[in-house]
């Protein structure tokens, strides 16, 4: 009976696991569901069966773990400022989560949902009448890539505003599927495909993010997008240093992934900008070109450092 609902509502993560054995693999788990539903509009999202999350209340919680602050997978972009502990020790969580989207989409919008928002590009996130026009990409089921003539390659863009943040302080995630428990650097879940962006199995429920506490983190976070008022990101970049002097650049929006690069208080910052600038694959594929985005990681980077205080 249940084999036929279209919309499932477990309120375990055991009963969310059970029904994807059910869904037969044709489902796709929604959180606050405003990635998903958009997709879902646009016709690139196209599962048969939801599996709706927000049920599971274990997956809403705040609380310390050992030497970390476990983040829910749930809990709400808005909700993250109320946390006194992400104040104190990760702001640019915080400052990161508010330049995502509208304040009425942040109080749906989930972390983990953002953490694995899909790749996008301006020749997908269109109508299935727009894509049939121009003919569908290689994301799309087609056989060529309509931003650089590819037939191998996508580069459709990494665009989570969060998950720079969190990378850029050392975040792991605690993920659940029906093969067991495991937790990973966070940013070891993006592939670099556009195509298929992360390589956790279809089943894999994200349990919480994990940031380590103590770490003194000092961290600046900008970001490039068309209307300061609500967009996608064009750049992100959150420059994190901790207290052991160690450095984590993280960029957004210039590749399938996030382009990470790692450094100390001793290396040279010039250096540092030049390698997080050849390492962006950035193409032509959203309204900013490519080569202005790619200027403006060294600009970004170098206000970043001046402001840091290492
Ligand atoms: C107008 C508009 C503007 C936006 N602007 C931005 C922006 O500036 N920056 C930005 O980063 N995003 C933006 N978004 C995208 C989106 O709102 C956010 O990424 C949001 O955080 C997604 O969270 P969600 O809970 O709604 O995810 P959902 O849409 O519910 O899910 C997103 C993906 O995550 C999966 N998922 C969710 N939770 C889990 C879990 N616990 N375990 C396993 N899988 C899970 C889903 O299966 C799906 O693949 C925008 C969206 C809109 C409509
Ligand atoms: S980068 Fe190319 S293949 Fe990827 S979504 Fe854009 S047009 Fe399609």
């Amino acid at each position: 009976m249940i084999a036929e609902k279209k919309y499932l509502q477990p309120v375990t993560i055991d009963e969310a696991l059970a029904m994807t054995n059910i869904a037969e693999n044709d489902f796709r788990f929604i959180a606050g569901g405003t990635d998903v539903m958009v997709n879902r509009f646009q016709g690139n999202e196209t599962s048969s069966c939801l599996i709706d999350l927000t049920g599971i209340n274990e997956l809403k919680q705040i609380k310390k773990v050992g030497d970390y602050l476990s983040i829910g997978s749930l809990v709400c972009l808005s909700e993250l400022k109320n946390s006194p502990e992400i104040k104190n020790e990760f702001p640019v969580l915080i400052e990161a989560a508010n330049a995502v989207a509208s304040p009425t989409i942040r109080r749906s919008a989930t972390i983990g949902g953002n953490i694995l928002c899909e790749n996008r590009c301006i020749f997908y996130n269109q109508s299935e009448w727009w894509r049939n026009a121009i003919g569908f990409c290689l994301k799309c089921e087609g056989n060529i890539c309509i931003a650089t003539g590819s037939k191998k390659n996508c580069y459709s863009e990494f665009v989570s505003d969060t998950a720079p943040a969190l990378i850029s302080m050392d975040a792991l995630i605690e993920i659940i599927d029906i093969d067991g428990e495991q937790k990973i650097k966070l940013e070891d879940i993006y592939t670099g495909t556009g195509v298929h962006p992360r390589n956790l199995n279809k089943t894999a429920i994200i349990k919480s993010i994990l940031l380590p506490l103590h770490q003194n983190f000092v961290s600046v976070f900008n970001k490039l997008r068309q209307r300061e008022s609500m967009d996608f990101t064009s750049l992100t970049t959150v420059v994190s240093a901790n207290k052991n002097g160690k450095i984590k650049i993280v960029l957004g929006g210039v590749d399938p992934k996030p382009v990470v690069i790692e450094g100390t208080n001793k290396s040279n910052t010039e250096e540092l900008i030049i390698q997080a600038i050849k390492k962006a694959r950035a193409i032509d594929n959203e309204m900013l070109s490519r080569n202005y985005r790619r200027e403006m990681i060294g600009v970004f980077l170098k206000r970043s450092f001046e402001k840091l205080i290492i």
